[in-house]
């Protein structure tokens, strides 16, 4: 009998699609193992980015004031979580967060709006914005700004915009169970808008949204199909006031099995864990950087995440290296135990004289 495992990774390897009862069997096989499966993950992994994880930090540059509907977004017309709303942030304090995020060693600064989708004068200051940020700090530029036409996108291309994110988030037939206020048509030609006029584009899903594992195979085949390069895998993270909150599906396996299954169906692509990996994955976190070799670091839109040196501890615990930062550029953090020194006091210790 063949192996399995050894198929699908043959096959990523050929950049092969695996077939949908493969993709099935990845997702919801009662025989699955699930390190031979990470195994067979880690061999795209390995042949296309190494050992090597690249780190995203993002800026929430408008938060909330959004006239969508987006269940699982907490800056939504009909979420009713309490989140401290702002306008466009200053150009100062964007470029702050560029700063901060260019010394913590990452290579990409992610700036994200709320918002429908930016009018043709916000796209022009937009494009200012990324032009002084590229000369100043040399790092790649992402924006995640809602849906837009070639105009837009042509003024974001010309001014040096590396990738437009803008996620699929699930697939075509769930989509009007998380969003009504615009279409998964409007994303797919947001997409084809960016890459018509040379823009990299960045799209993903989030997992936990009550889909069916066939709507998780079906969003990434169509990823695929749309020749994504980066590709980020959210976990939803529940939070009070959204309608969508957690189905009870999202197990740290079931999110490494997703994670895996993105890599077997986009062996070139990107691959990053994504919002929600520390409360949906937790200890199994540092599991997922074989299928996955990127990261974003210092928390997400509208909620937290473990701080960069924690990061990147499990990341050079686990045998990885951060992008751009040659392996012991940073000093091995030796013992750690929460809440103690680097020296232990024993437990039962000596009572004093
Ligand atoms: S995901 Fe974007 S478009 Fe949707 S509600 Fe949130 S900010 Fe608005």
């Amino acid at each position: 009998m063949t192996n399995p495992y050894a198929q699908l990774a043959d096959q990523a390897l050929a950049d092969q699609l695996p077939d949908p009862t493969q993709a099935r069997w990845v997702l919801d096989g009662k025989d699955v193992e699930l390190l031979p499966l990470l195994d067979a993950a880690f061999k795209p992994r390995l042949a296309h980015f190494g050992r090597s994880v690249s780190i995203h930090v993002l800026n929430n540059i408008q938060n909330g004031l959004c006239p969508e509907d987006c269940g699982y977004c907490a800056q939504s017309k009909v979420s009713t979580a309490a989140i401290r709303q702002y306008k466009m942030k200053s150009d100062e304090e964007i470029f702050e967060g560029a700063e901060a995020a260019a010394k913590g060693g990452a290579v990409r600064y992610c700036m994200a709006l709320s918002g429908r989708g930016p009018s043709v004068q916000r796209a022009q200051r937009l494009g200012d914005l990324i032009a002084r940020l590229k000369a100043e700090y040399g790092m790649e530029i992402c924006l995640s700004a809602g849906i837009m036409g070639d105009e837009q996108a042509k003024i974001l291309a010309e001014a040096g915009l590396d990738r437009l994110n803008h996620n699929l988030n699930t697939s075509e037939s769930h989509y009007s169970k998380i969003t009504t206020t615009h279409s998964y048509q409007d994303r797919v030609d947001t997409l084809a808008a960016a890459q018509r006029n040379g823009i990299e584009t960045c799209s993903g899903l989030i997992i936990g949204m009550g889909e069916e594992s066939e709507d998780i195979i079906e969003v990434g085949f169509k990823l695929r199909e749309l020749e994504t390069p980066s590709i980020p895998v959210n976990f939803l993270i529940p939070i009070e006031g959204n309608p969508v909150t957690e189905d009870g599906s999202l197990t740290p396996e079931r999110c490494l099995r997703a994670l895996c299954l993105m890599r077997f169906i986009n062996p070139r692509a990107e691959i990053r864990m994504a919002g929600g990996r520390e409360g949906n994955l937790r200890g199994l976190q540092s599991m997922g950087l074989y299928p996955a070799n990127s990261l974003f670091v210092g928390g997400y839109l509208t909620t937290r995440g473990d701080p960069f040196a924690e990061t990147y501890a499990m990341i050079e615990d686990a045998g990885f290296e951060v992008a751009g930062q040659g392996k012991g550029d940073r000093a091995a953090p030796g013992f750690q135990l929460a809440g103690q020194g680097a020296l232990l006091r024993p437990d039962v210790a000596a009572t004093p004289e």
